[in-house]
């Protein structure tokens, strides 16, 4: 992808060259088991390869992560016909999608989604929007989270999850325009008398929908993490190659003292993503409870990419801001991975919240 990258993002292109590749290398069945066709690799690998691709292009990687989050879903909380139904087909790409939490006046605060499901006999009738989606345009079906019972209380018990291909009263609105995490279709879905199967309720019982999405978050946490990780080491790379040939006051700038101070800090903070994300990588891999290491990757790792990417800039001059060098693509892609899969501010409670439960006094 390295040739081809400046192209399609600059253009915000979507690469179906390269997704049609991505499902020969079995890329969107990374995580599914073997057992339903997937490749089943653990989650500290796995978080190699986003960390690999992302050093490079991060925007390629939301079209396989999002969509492993979906199929995650169904395979830790869906029925066995569900799982023989679906997962097989996730995992070849066949079928690709993503995730869809957000709606417009809700996006941390999940619990206030407005979006209703109302069961009719053996249909469930879906009413509503969400945004932000990410895979929606160029996908074929997302994990939707619903209202069952609006009135609930407390409000998580009235949630759902919904397996929802795309059909008549799904229609996807156009492609939002972002600052970077280009090519990638992020967009909007107004649901209108959308009816789907009851057969398509993960799990089978209404009122678990929260439940499933906050189960995936620790290897969605991870993902990102990776993500921020890819983007730390990838500006510190090009920000080392430049000081070593870029030249002023008769020798590189990598022997100015200011520059090694930057290198210095961004290599220790590349290094210390990494390791956060692995550790947690091998944790959920144990099976072990994981949200508060993941939650720490993501945060870490993500703050590591936004402040990698200005320093590379700064090393970079004038030419830090020239379309013509990659450092600008990373700069506008590394925001986003402190907003995904829980904001950075959330991220911190969430943290706070398990470090104190897991250490009373005394
Ligand atoms: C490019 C992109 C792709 C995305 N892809 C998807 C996708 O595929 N599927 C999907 O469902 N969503 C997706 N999202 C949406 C994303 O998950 C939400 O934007 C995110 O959850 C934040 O929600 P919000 O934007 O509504 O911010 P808000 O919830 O309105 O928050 C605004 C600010 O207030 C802070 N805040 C909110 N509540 C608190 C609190 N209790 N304490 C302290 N601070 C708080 C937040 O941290 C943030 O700084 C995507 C977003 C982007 C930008």
């Amino acid at each position: 992808m390295r040739p081809r990258v400046k192209e399609y993002d600059h253009a915000d292109r979507y690469p179906h060259e390269l997704v049609e590749q991505m499902k020969e290398m079995g890329l969107f069945g990374a995580t599914v088991s073997p057992e339903y066709g997937g490749l089943g690799l653990p989650a500290s690998l796995y978080a190699r390869i986003v960390m690999h691709i992302s050093s490079v292009w991060m925007a390629l990687t939301g079209i396989f992560n999002s969509h492993l989050i979906l199929a995650l879903a169904v395979e830790k909380f869906g029925t066995e016909a569900q799982k023989r139904q679906w997962l097989p087909r996730f995992a070849s790409g066949e079928v690709r999608g993503g995730l869809a939490l957000t709606e417009p006046d809700a996006g941390t605060d999940l619990q206030g989604i407005r979006m209703t499901a109302r069961r009719e006999g053996d249909t469930y009738v879906i009413n509503g929007t969400k945004t932000w989606i990410s895979n929606s345009i160029e996908g074929s079906c997302v994990a939707l989270l619903v209202k069952t019972d609006p009135n609930a209380q407390p409000r998580h018990k009235g949630m759902s999850l919904f397996i929802a291909p795309k059909g008549p009263g799904f229609t996807v609105g156009r492609k939002l325009e972002k600052l970077g995490y280009k090519c990638i279709d992020s967009g909007e879905i107004v649901f209108n008398d959308y009816r789907v199967p009851a057969d398509h309720l993960i799990g089978g019982e209404e009122g678990q929908g929260f439940r499933q999405v906050t189960g995936g978050l620790e290897l969605g946490r991870i993902n990102v993490a990776a993500r921020g990780v890819g983007i730390a080491e990838g500006a510190l790379k090009l920000a080392s190659d430049y000081a070593q040939i870029r030249r002023t006051f008769g020798k590189p700038i990598a022997e100015h003292q200011a520059i090694q101070l930057k290198l210095g800090e961004m290599a220790t903070r590349a290094r210390a993503a990494r390791l956060l994300t692995l550790d947690a990588a091998m944790s959920f891999d144990r099976g072990e409870r994981c949200d508060m290491e993941a939650g720490m990757a993501k945060f870490f790792a993500s703050e590591a990419a936004l402040e990698n990417s200005i320093e590379s800039m700064r090393i970079h001059g004038a030419y830090g801001y020239s379309k013509e060098f990659d450092i600008e693509r990373l700069y506008r892609d590394a925001p986003l991975t402190c907003i995904g899969e829980g904001t950075n501010e959330m991220q911190r409670i969430i943290i706070s919240k398990q470090w104190l439960k897991r250490n009373p006094v005394g």
